[in-house]
Order: structure tokens, then sequence, then C-alpha cells
């Protein structure tokens, strides 16, 4: 599932590899795909534009045209961009390929048939995304931001986390490791958090978001990058899908519960529901 890190990564791939390629022509195999404009006019607008830029907001991957368009993806679940060759031709669920001048084919293949795309004027861009919070390397995402803006609530941390008019980018693989690196339980209320742990929490999302774009994105399942290849990051998580394993930290055993509808994985001795450090196991804020 394509988070912060996994959107970045392709975005950083699509810059080295097609960007500065004109579309000959955009094919839509699966209709569901485009949101807007009509099928008819994104494939037109398209054609015969080239791409002179990538960028990601949030999750979203925003492919931007000389034609004043900008196309904007959004991944979802199983979303992959697939550049043909070097990649082989996907022989199932393309959702739409745009075939790129000297012969080279940018597929969109989505197993889940969840992905979607916006062609959209650039004017249009910033009303589409006025409402989502701050990206967590920003200046403005600072410990301060996230104490008051989510320290009355009363809502469960991981939820919090989880919303994207809060802070963008993130979804459950890494909501789960950040909150096991912060030592906050999934479950804890905003507003019972002390100072040090909103510190904590602070520095949790943006090393945890670091270390998946430094290791080119997690691949639990569907992720691949733009040459077809999975990230490195599952090798590095701690909780995430490691139920029945010991927790790297403290041995006891990394458990996985449904929280705010979201299957959810933490350690019950690092990660405390009433907020209290478990005797011999010291607190390390950073
Ligand atoms: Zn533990």
């Amino acid at each position: 599932m394509p988070e912060l890190p996994e959107v970045e990564t392709i975005k950083e791939d699509l810059r080295g590899l097609v960007v500065g390629s004109r579309i000959e022509r955009a094919e839509v195999t699966d209709s569901a795909l485009v949101e807007q404009p009509p099928e008819g006019e994104f494939v037109r607008r398209l054609g015969g534009a080239r791409m002179t830029g990538a960028r990601r907001r949030a999750k979203h991957l925003i492919v931007e045209l000389d034609t004043q368009d900008a196309l904007v993806f959004q991944l979802k679940i199983g979303g992959q961009l697939l550049l043909v060759p070097p990649v082989e031709e996907p022989e199932d669920s393309v959702m739409l390929v745009l075939h790129l001048e000297g012969g080279r084919r940018l597929f969109l293949r989505d197993q889940t048939g969840f992905s979607r795309a916006r062609l959209l004027r650039e004017e249009e861009l910033e009303e589409r995304f006025a409402d989502l919070g701050p990206e967590p390397f920003s200046a403005e995402f600072t410990v301060r931001y996230l104490r008051e803006r989510l320290g009355s609530r009363r809502a469960q941390i991981k939820s919090l986390l989880l919303d994207q008019h809060l802070v963008s980018g993130i979804g459950n693989i890494y909501a789960d490791e950040i909150l096991y690196d912060a030592r906050l339980h999934p479950r804890r209320r905003a507003n019972t958090l002390s100072e040090g742990e909103w510190e904590a929490l602070h520095g949790a999302i943006r090393s945890n978001l670091a270390a998946g774009i430094e290791h080119r994105g997690t691949t639990v399942r569907l992720y691949r990058d733009v040459l077809g290849r999975a990230g490195e990051h599952q090798n590095h998580l701690r909780v995430f899908e490691r139920h029945g394993r010991p927790c790297p930290r403290c041995g006891a055993e990394v458990v996985r519960e449904k929280i705010g509808g979201r299957p959810t994985h933490y350690c019950p001795r690092c990660q405390r529901e009433d907020g209290s450090a478990e005797d011999g196991v010291q607190l390390e804020l950073e």
C-alpha cells in the first residue's frame, strides 16, 4: 500500500526515467481509473503532452505536463507504475498505458483495481489539496503543531495519525512502526499525551518515513518501483505484520488487533495503554 515513502520513491524514479518524454498516446484500459475529466477528454488532453516534472503531495503522485495540465495518481492499495522496457509488459490488471516517444510505455497496473487518476489544470491542484495536513518534513510540521492540533482530541492516536487532514502521507504500515518507536499504545487518547510523548511522536514520524525513503519503500505485497523492483524497508519493520514474533526491544510477543477498524500491530509491554513504562524499561525520549 503506497504511503509517503513509496510514492516518494516512484516520484524520484519518474524524474530520473521518464520526465522529459512526450506522451504520444494515452490508452485507458479500465474506465474505473479516470475520475476527472470524462475519459474521452482525459485521453485527448494527454495525447502529445510532454512530461515536465514529477511531484508528490501526501500520497498523491503528480506528473506535470507542458500543457498546463497535471496528471494526478492515487495508487491506493496496489497501484504500480511500470516502465516497459526494461520491465516486461504486465499480463493483467492494466488500467492505463501511456505510449511514450521512442517506443517506451508507462503502465499503470493495479491488481486491486482501486487506483484513480485525474487530469487537473494547475489552478485546480491547489484547491484539490487544500484540506490536506502539512507534509511531515515541512517547516510547518513541528512538535508544537502536533500538540496544538491533536492535543485536545479524545480520539485514539493511531486514528489521528492516519487522518490526512492532520498530517499527510502516513498509512497503516508506518503508523504502527511510528507508534512503536514513540512507545505509544495505538489506543492512547491524544489528550493524555505528555510533552515528552509529543516530542517522541514527532521524531518517530520523521525518522520512520525517512528510513522508508532511504530503503526505497516497503513491499509487503504489491508495492513495486517504476523498474518493477521491491522495496527494502519490509526487512526493517519491528511490529507491522510481525504478530506472534518477539519485540526486538523487549522480547514480549507482538500482538495484532483491530483498532479504529484497521489491523494494528504493537508490543503490549513497550506500548502500555495507561502510558506507564514497565519496571526496568527505560523510557528513552529524544
Ligand atoms: Zn517490547
